[in-house]
């Protein structure tokens, strides 16, 4: 059986972040990603301007589809439009933004093996037997970067909450580039107004734009419908196919760690639940899941214990933005039409969303500023309603 010191299931951002990274720290490393590169993610393929930061190197201009500066924003009938001097977000196609990910991941010296999913891990002493559709491998540590559905994080027993899953449907519209140009430049159009809780988009790429509708898991069956009519009210083709997928944004319940094993990116549930910005998290927990294997591969020590401190570091370094992120929809789908005429009110809101996406203001900054414009009786009630959880076979 081959021995490697790490194997990194998942080839997404987490996965493919997290392998590098081992293999950059001279950690023997193995990526095992089920599907052949490139392979589809439905994703609306936007990254921040913080995400972009979080790489640690600029991305290739073939990945990147359009550098956007601002937001146009529906919001209680009314369009807002705030923008930066450098660019906030960046469009991506995932396929192949992964697909680079994994390529480098591979010239740090990671093995990468596409095309081959793991079927089944177990504990054999202190390694960990991982066993593929094609062989059987022995590893010290297993980063589970497995997506929504990981198996790894099956494997530890760790179940998302119904209250801690979103939902998302979108699809690709062709348009041709000069029109894209025209109509939607370099802006995102986002509409608060379109679904209670959540929030409908267009996101400009080169010769297409990525539309889609993302808001709480019990409203989702209507999101299909409502996207076509979305379609439809901006005047783009509504034949297209329409995909879906979740979105666990966990507010660290449950340990992402277990004896040898970490959880990275979707597969520890790391989604903002405002926005759905997981990429960000997703390369963070990843670079912190490789820290943390260097550091328990030189003192010998893959104890659950020792792999706790990745759990502190990934709460330090984002937990808040997470927590706040779901107390803001939290207000959002409380008191839905107070927050929105609050926004519409205080511009500077609006200048705070967009350095929420630069990485220049944090939620929690974001969510006091908004605080601080609400009355303290609404304030109260919301501080009492605390949602109950409730398991899910996810
Ligand atoms: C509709 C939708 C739109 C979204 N839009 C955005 C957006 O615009 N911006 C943003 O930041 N986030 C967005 N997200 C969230 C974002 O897509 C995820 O948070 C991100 O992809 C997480 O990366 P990951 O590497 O953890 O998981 P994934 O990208 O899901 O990668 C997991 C990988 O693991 C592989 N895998 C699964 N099982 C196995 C196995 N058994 N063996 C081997 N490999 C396996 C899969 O094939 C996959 O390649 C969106 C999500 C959805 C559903």
């Amino acid at each position: 059986m081959k021995r490697f010191d790490v194997i990194v299931v998942g080839g997404g951002p987490a996965g493919a972040i997290a392998a590098m990274h081992c293999g950059g720290r001279g950690l023997e490393t193995l990526l095992l990603e089920k599907a052949r590169l490139p392979r589809y993610k439905p994703c609306a393929g936007g990254l921040t301007a913080a995400a972009s930061r979080e790489l640690g190197f600029e991305l290739d201009g073939t990945v990147v589809e359009r550098s956007c500066s601002g937001v146009r924003i529906r919001i209680r009938g009314e369009y807002r439009t705030v923008t930066a001097d450098g660019p906030v977000f960046y469009t991506v196609r995932r396929e192949l933004f992964d697909e680079n990910l994994c390529r480098k991941a591979a010239d740090s010296g990671t093995v990468l093996h596409d095309g081959e999913g793991i079927s089944d891990l177990r504990r054999d002493g202190r390694k960990t037997v991982v066993t593929t559709n094609i062989d059987r491998y022995l590893a010290d540590i297993v980063i589970g970067a497995d997506g929504f559905h990981s198996l790894v994080r099956r494997s530890l027993g760790v179940k998302f909450t119904r209250d801690e899953i979103k939902f998302c449907v979108l699809c690709e519209v062709p348009v041709p580039e000069e029109m894209v140009n025209s109509r939607f430049g370099d802006m995102l159009q986002v509409d608060y107004d379109y679904v209670d809780g959540g929030y409908a988009w267009i996101f400009p790429k080169r010769e297409s734009v990525t539309c889609g509708i993302g808001g709480a898991l019990s409203d989702s069956k209507s999101f299909p419908d409502k996207l076509r009519r979305f379609l439809h009210m901006n005047g783009l083709d509504t034949g297209v196919r329409i995909k879906g997928g979740f979105l666990p944004t966990t507010r660290f319940r449950q340990p992402v760690y277990g004896d040898g094993v970490m959880l990275a990116g979707d597969a520890a549930g790391f989604v903002d639940a405002f926005t759905g910005e997981g990429i960000r998290f997703a390369i963070i927990s990843g670079k912190l899941a490789a820290k943390t294997a260097q550091e328990c591969h030189e003192r010998g020590d893959f104890s659950q214990e020792a792999f706790s401190v990745y759990q502190s570091c990934c709460e330090n370094a984002f937990g808040g933005d997470l927590v706040y992120a779901a107390r803001i929809t939290d207000l959002f789908s409380r008191f839905s039409e107070f927050v929105k005429s609050t926004i519409v009110k205080h511009s500077g809101l609006l200048k705070g969303y967009l350095k929420t996406m630069t990485g220049e203001m944090d939620y929690r900054t974001f969510f006091e500023s908004i605080k601080r414009r609400i009355p303290l009786v609404v304030l109260k009630r919301l501080l009492l309603l605390q949602p109950e959880a409730e398991d899910t076979p996810a």
